[in-house]
């Protein structure tokens, strides 16, 4: 069977699939967190001593003691053992975006040779994984493996059920045997202690006389395409690059709009109950579904929740769904572009800061002007990202999402805020040294008696603002679907703390100064704003006069590449900024850089090898088919002395020639080696590599709407996109 015959078996086999069968629906009650070794979970289990330390550690971060954590691990292995489970596994996650797991067994054996199980708070404390493997960025040699995972009672254990049993998960730190981390969590907690810190400072100041602790919450909207697998295996470019290196455009696309909040397909309904189900049982509140823009793209948000636990629950998120629609038998991509042509997948990450005794600090109530602590939070963010916005395109900067930002379905590669009008307003009126009221909503009445009046928000929401306020929060639009969101957190915690500082310096001044608190706080934003408000935009951020004016007028930059974006890891005030707040060290912030510019190589490379194969090994070979058969049938005509028109087999012969020739151009380019440095070979990539893979993707595209369908072996757009 030729490869274009198994395109059509595959949609003879979607098409006559037996539909895996619904869950029968649970109560939410029966199924929630019941696999979750949470709060609820250790004060039925553990002692009343046991459980009060647990609960101070989790909501303060306080440090556990020895003895405690001997309890809570008997009780948490009497858990999980009675759940089925016979290993637990460190969960840690990797500088990379990946989520990793080493599995031990609680079996010991005694003298006489029997199985017993065992676990202690040393083992539950401590795990030792060969971390050589890990990506480290220089900190250690090869020969230097020794790495830790250390539990982090913040985050609840959890069972992880497989096909082949269950296993006791511990969230956890990795870190060197010096000490250093190097994963994405040891930062995000320093992160958030560093922002808890200076936001009591200024709360302070601010005359509150009770400040319980500060935690940054975050709730992450997961866009990604569902593909059916009889398609996506037979495409070497899904199953190891996530994303299609060649496909023509299809007849239809998006330019419907049908498919955006659309009915969603049953086969995929069927595939979300059984996911969520799943989040539910392992307590990750999930609150919305439904279709997204691109033909096949749907997006999932839970409720969000504290940004250390909510960022766990977001790789185990991708996890799940990669598995969950693998039994549906379906393809989950997370890649950020996997069809040109059509819109890509984002990760909104919506975050804020709070506590107990204040609530969200960046909710401004029916009247913000009133709301000074809002205000100087507010205002503490609108200065970091004017001062560190290279840092967070930095953070966002992958091979895959460069392919989306600024490509007018996603934010631009430029950092600006959207305040929305009310807002907007507000500190305008503070650059003019006063507070003069709030613009309000007012009702919403469309004059049907029968549609109730409800009050609508003071502000529009913008799409094209990569950092927007929208009502309560900041939504990070920019990050890519693909991507941990902890790097993102890390940089908007790590700079709010920064601001939060500066704010609590200048707020002092002013109020030792003998002004009044209001006063203060209207003399700090408006030096505020002086400053860093030209940041804040609330027009089209996709248009071109808004690229042109944002850095020419605003001094804001333009980062259109990883390769021009990892270098703010390098940046002296960036530096200072994660040593300051002790966030990061040089040393790990150095080892940040080299592993994510070896990231955004190795993906760019492997991409380029796949398009030198591909097009060698599928499309040339089609090519040719295709032209034998031209010229049989010529041939074939000739003793009728009749001829085709020749002008069809010359361009497919040119297209055929033109495309060995860039294949050959670019499989020179990928041997090259021997860069003067890792930036010199990032740049390489992105502007010699990309545009010569996309050179060769421009002939091979423009073969496949030529050549006769049944010679065509790779599955189309349309298939893709359209058949479930
Ligand atoms: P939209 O698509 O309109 O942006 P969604 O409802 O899909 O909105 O997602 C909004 C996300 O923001 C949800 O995960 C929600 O829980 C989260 N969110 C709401 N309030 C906060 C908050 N204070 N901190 C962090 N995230 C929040
Ligand atoms: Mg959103």
């Amino acid at each position: 069977m030729s490869t274009s015959q198994s395109r059509t078996r595959a949609i003879a086999e979607i098409t006559n699939r037996v539909p895996v069968p619904a869950l029968t629906p649970q109560p939410l009650e029966k199924i929630w967190a019941t696999d979750v070794f949470n709060l609820a979970t250790m004060e039925e289990k553990l002692s009343k001593n046991a459980f009060k330390a647990m609960k101070k550690t989790v909501q303060t971060g306080v440090a556990l003691d020895p003895a405690t954590a001997d309890v809570v691990a008997a009780a948490m292995k009497d858990w999980a053992m009675a759940k089925g489970a016979k290993f637990f596994s460190h969960v840690f996650y990797p500088m990379t975006n990946i989520t990793a797991e080493k599995h031990d067994g609680f079996i010991v054996t005694n003298a006489e040779g029997n199985a017993i199980t065992e676990f202690t708070g040393s083992l539950l404390i401590k795990g030792e994984p060969d971390g050589s493997s890990f990506p480290n960025g220089s900190i250690r040699m090869t020969n230097a493996a020794r790495g830790y995972t250390a539990w982090d009672p913040t985050s609840p254990a959890y069972i992880m059920q497989t096909a082949n049993g269950a296993t006791l998960m511990i969230p956890s730190v990795f870190m060197s045997w010096t000490g250093e981390a190097l994963d994405k969590k040891i930062p995000l907690l320093r992160s958030n202690d560093a922002m808890n810190q200076a936001a009591q400072k200024v709360l302070a100041l601010m005359g509150e006389t009770e400040i319980a602790t500060l935690n940054s919450s975050c709730g992450a909207e997961q866009e990604y395409f569902l593909v059916d697998t009889h398609f996506a295996n037979s495409r070497p470019d899904l199953v190891l690059a996530g994303r299609t290196l060649f496909g023509a455009a299809p007849a239809k696309g998006q330019q419907f709009d049908d498919h955006y909040f659309g009915a969603i397909p049953e086969r995929v309904q069927v595939f979300m109950q059984d996911f969520e189900d799943k989040l539910y049982r392992l307590g990750i509140p999930a609150k919305t579904h439904h279709n997204e823009v691109a033909p096949g793209q749907f997006e999932i948000a839970p409720y969000f929740e504290a940004a250390n636990v909510a960022a766990d629950h977001q790789q185990l998120m991708m996890t799940l769904l990669k598995n969950t629609a693998r039994e549906h038998g379906f393809m989950c991509l997370l890649h950020e572009k996997p069809f040109a042509g059509v819109n890509g997948s984002g990760k909104h990450v919506n975050w804020s800061v709070g506590n107990a005794t204040q609530g969200n600090l960046l909710d401004p109530g029916n009247t913000p002007h009133e709301n000074l602590n809002f205000l100087l939070f507010c205002g503490a963010v609108i200065r970091g990202v004017h001062l560190y916005g290279p840092l967070l395109r930095a953070v966002i900067a992958t091979a895959s999402n460069d392919h989306r930002l600024g490509a007018n379905e996603a934010p631009p590669a430029i950092l600006s805020v959207y305040l929305g009008d009310q807002l907007e307003k507000v500190f305008d009126d503070i650059k003019d040294g006063k507070l003069t009221g709030s613009m309000q909503g007012g009702d919403m009445d469309l004059g049907l008696t029968q549609i109730l009046t409800f009050k609508r928000d003071p502000g529009d929401r913008n799409r094209t603002s990569p950092f927007a306020f929208t009502g309560n929060r900041f939504e990070f639009r920019a990050v890519g679907s693909s991507q941990s969101v902890s790097g993102p957190l890390v940089a908007m915690n790590t700079m709010l703390a920064d601001s939060l500082e500066w704010v609590a310096e200048n707020l002092e001044a002013e109020l030792k100064g003998g002004a009044d608190k209001a006063t203060a706080v209207i003399a700090v934003l408006k030096k505020l704003m002086e400053e860093h408000g030209n940041v804040v935009f609330g027009g089209d951020g996709y248009s071109a006069e808004w690229h042109k004016m944002a850095v020419e007028e605003r001094g804001l930059k333009n980062i259109p590449t990883t390769a021009d974006a990892l270098g703010a890891f390098q940046e002296e005030s960036v530096k200072a900024l994660f040593s300051n707040t002790g966030v990061l060290s040089d040393t790990e912030l150095a080892s940040r850089y080299e592993v994510y510019a070896e990231q955004y190589i190795l993906s760019i490379e492997v991409e380029a090898k796949l398009v030198v194969e591909m097009a060698k090994t599928s499309v040339y070979p089609a090519a040719l088919a295709y032209i034998k058969s031209l010229s049989g049938a010529n041939a074939g005509l000739s003793g009728l002395s009749l001829s085709l028109d020749s002008s069809v087999l010359e361009s497919v012969v040119a297209q055929t020639n033109a495309l060995l020739g860039a294949t050959d151009k670019l499989s020179a380019a990928v041997e090259k080696h021997d860069f003067e440095s890792t930036e010199a070979h990032m740049h390489f990539c992105a502007h010699e590599i990309c545009p010569l893979m996309l050179e060769v993707r421009g002939y091979a595209d423009a073969l496949e709407a030529e050549i006769a369908d049944e010679l065509w072996p790779l599955a189309k757009y349309r298939e893709m996109l359209f058949i479930k």
